[in-house]
């Protein structure tokens, strides 16, 4: 916490979500900051395209084959970008 800042939850202090490197501007409602709008998109794709190639996969085989951290992947279940479909954590592509 730095003492120097009056309100440690003033509105306009934003932090990117992955890095919590200090975002600058409101890039669209989008807590991160453009590297990580970068990766989180190439992240995505690479997850994408696995659970598109394999039926019935695991989040955690997903991320085993992606290299993309369970975190993120969780992240994208949040987003409603991917589902979880069961208690065995099997995923799928989000239906839109
Ligand atoms: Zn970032």
């Amino acid at each position: 916490m730095d003492s120097s800042l009056p309100n440690s939850n003033f509105p306009t202090i934003r932090t990117c979500q992955r890095c919590h490197k200090l975002l600058n501007n409101d890039y669209g409602g989008v807590s991160l900051c453009p590297d990580c709008i970068d990766k989180d998109k190439e992240d995505y794709r690479k997850v994408k395209e696995y659970i598109q190639s394999h039926v019935n996969t695991s989040v955690f085989e997903v991320s085993q084959a992606t290299g993309v951290g369970l975190k993120i992947i969780m992240q994208f279940v949040r987003e409603d970008r991917v589902q979880i479909i069961d208690t065995k954590n099997k995923i799928k592509l989000e239906d839109k």
